[in-house]
């Protein structure tokens, strides 16, 4: 694994707010009758402006943006024109390149009113990304943090997807070490201070077992229950776990309150 220098994490932090800020904007776009490819275009100019370069644009022959996943869908859906419904949540994952490093992150939408038990979903998958994060610090292993995710959301009754996980982040998209979001305690590779992962559980409603469309990219649920999908972007400093990624913006354009973030935030009192 490739630990990064300060002013590296500086410069994934760069690439990471500008996905802060797209996510944040999509946030207040995101509803009933708007199509997916519609907010592919607005994220593609919005990361722009903001001088940064779509990160999954081509990126495996990836055609767009954003990883639009609705519904049953996990990850990987791609943009179309089919207009949102009253009740769907999406699954919006985005990757900026600026300056040579990589931000990628992702957010689960609710489109309207959605029902109670997906709301649970959506809820308890965002509460275990952040337990997973706890996790992350130095001289812990790969297994202690996909095993506070797996212990919390299977039990709720979720199914853990395998086939997918988090990864390094850096001057490549997808680095060493891969982050499943099941394991055991005390097992895997151990963390040090300086390196930066994608932490990003993928929890289904229903069974963990998935299937893919034949679009080649697309994974869905193979019940046809929902999915979510919470990513951040998470370096080791001084030992601990640092955020380089926020929903803030997500929550100031819903007019959402919230504290999640406060245990992670970069020590600016010194
Ligand atoms: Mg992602
Ligand atoms: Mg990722």
């Amino acid at each position: 694994m490739i630990l990064k220098t300060p002013e590296e994490i500086e410069r994934i932090r760069e690439s990471a707010l500008i996905v802060s800020q797209t996510l944040g904007m999509l946030a207040s776009e995101i509803k009933p009758g708007v199509t997916t490819i519609a907010l592919d275009r607005m994220a593609e100019t919005f990361i722009r402006d903001h001088d940064g370069v779509p990160g999954f644009l081509g990126l495996y022959n990836f055609p767009n943006t954003l990883c639009v996943s609705p519904n049953a869908q996990v990850v990987h859906g791609i943009p179309n024109d089919i207009p949102l419904q009253e009740g769907d949540i999406l699954s919006v994952d985005c990757g900026v390149l600026k300056n040579g490093f990589y931000g990628d992150h992702a957010y689960t939408f609710p489109v309207g009113a959605i029902e109670a038990e997906v709301a649970q979903l959506l809820a308890v998958t965002k509460e275990s990304l952040y337990l997973g994060i706890a996790e992350f610090k130095a001289n812990n292993r790969v297994g202690d943090v996909g095993h506070a995710i797996q212990q919390y959301t299977e039990a709720a009754g979720y199914g853990v997807v395998r086939e997918l996980v988090g990864h390094g982040l850096g001057a490549v998209m997808h680095e060493a070490p891969e982050m499943p979001n099941y394991g055991r305690r005390g097992r895997g590779k151990q963390f040090k201070e300086g390196l930066v992962v994608a932490i990003e559980p993928m929890i289904n409603q229903g069974t963990k077992r998935i299937k893919q469309l034949k679009d080649g990219w697309t994974i869905l649920t193979a019940d046809g229950k929902a999915s979510a999908h919470f990513e951040h972007n998470v370096a080791i400093v001084n030992g601990q776990p640092e955020l380089l990624s926020t929903f803030d913006y997500i929550y100031d354009a819903l007019g959402i309150q919230s504290n999640e973030e406060a245990p992670f935030r970069k020590n600016t009192s010194q």
